[in-house]
């Protein structure tokens, strides 16, 4: 069943060290979206073989895993954040300005100010997830990737279907348990999560919007 798919990470990470896993030990595993939706698309996969099998729902319902979980999300922000700053490149293009600077031996006193990529990105949960095993996205705002190519990619992650991971635990009468609820969001009309631009079905449309809005984002 490819709904188990990521099974064999939590199983057995070391067999997919370093391309698909990022990083492991006893109780996490890091791995890349092997379909990312973002610049930056990682998953975070819970070891706990009481934990792993459950909706996540229910195992992030748990305090205390959800501290783990927290905690354990933060440190792969920032892993992830370092790895945006390379991609999108701003950090090392202020550092080769100073650095130039430096060498025409002009006065300077103070380092650029570097961009704190960390706020660019969004952890959480699919409110009824495709994939069996608990997994974390850890996602870049953007939704810049040749791999978004339906309204269920871009709707699942910039709607109430994405529930962060700081809304739990959730209460029970929270309107995110509520399938019918969810069902609606992934049908909503596009909106862009840059400038909440409408786009009504305009898939096409979103799309073009999305690399200009990309465009932008990077030189912020
Ligand atoms: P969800 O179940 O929360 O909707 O998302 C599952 C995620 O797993 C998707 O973003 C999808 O691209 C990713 N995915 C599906 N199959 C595989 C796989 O075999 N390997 C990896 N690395 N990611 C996968």
């Amino acid at each position: 069943d490819p709904r188990n798919g990521l099974l064999a990470y939590i199983l057995e990470p070391a067999k997919y060290y370093p391309n698909i896993v990022i990083k492991y030990d006893d109780r996490f595993v890091l791995i890349r979206d092997a379909f990312p939706k973002a610049t930056i698309h990682l998953l975070l996969l819970p070891r706990d073989a009481s934990k792993r099998d459950l909706h996540p729902r229910d195992a992030l319902n748990d305090q205390d895993f959800l501290n783990e979980v927290l905690k354990e999300a933060f440190a792969a922000i920032e892993l992830a954040a370092s790895e945006l700053s390379r991609q999108i490149g701003r950090y090392s293009e202020s550092c080769k300005a100073h650095i130039a600077a430096m060498e025409s031996e002009e006065l300077v006193d103070e380092l650029p100010p570097s961009r704190d990529f960390a706020k660019e990105f969004r952890v959480g949960i699919h409110a009824h997830p495709s994939m069996n095993h608990l997994h974390i996205h850890i996602i870049s705002r953007d939704m810049h990737s040749d791999r978004l190519k339906h309204q269920k990619h871009y709707n699942s992650f910039n709607t109430d279907f994405f529930i962060p991971l700081e809304d739990f635990p959730l209460a029970e009468d929270d309107i995110k348990r509520n399938t019918s609820y969810q069902n609606g969001n992934l049908k909503k009309e596009y909106k862009c999560w840059r400038c909440g631009k409408l786009f009504g079905n305009k898939f096409k449309q979103l799309k073009e919007h999305l690399d200009e809005e990309f465009g932008a984002w990077r030189r912020e």
